[in-house]
């Protein structure tokens, strides 16, 4: 398997985590306008609405890594470390399929921020 095609895969996974937390926020916000009286629950719903706010977001950011990857991806470019411009290690571009930099340079940036 290719890592278009892993990325594609990916990319659906995230789309439709994407559209069930969308209902489920739709939802919340219904169940928040009936029963807006009982004070308990709306905390409670506001929560896990907060909650999934916060996924939304960070899947939003990670189908953008995604879609970056698909372009680098049909520029022939994918795999190529943006620091140094080398080549990205098979296994490295196995467990995270979004990574732009190398080994080197992704272990030169974490000791950067240390
Ligand atoms: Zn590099």
């Amino acid at each position: 398997m290719g890592y278009q095609t892993s990325l594609h895969i990916r990319k659906q996974e995230i789309e439709k985590m994407m559209a069930e937390k969308r209902e489920q926020l739709m939802e919340a916000g219904t169940e928040l306008s009936i029963f807006s009286h009982q004070a308990d629950d709306v905390v409670v719903d506001l929560y896990e609405r907060e909650k999934n706010t916060g996924i939304m977001e960070l899947l939003e950011i990670e189908l953008e890594k995604v879609n970056e990857a698909l372009q680098k991806c049909a520029a022939g470019e994918y795999g190529k470390c943006e620091s140094c411009g080398g080549t990205i290690e098979d296994e490295r571009l196995k467990s995270r399929v979004n990574t732009a930099l190398c080994q080197k340079c992704a272990q030169n940036k974490k000791k950067m921020l240390h």
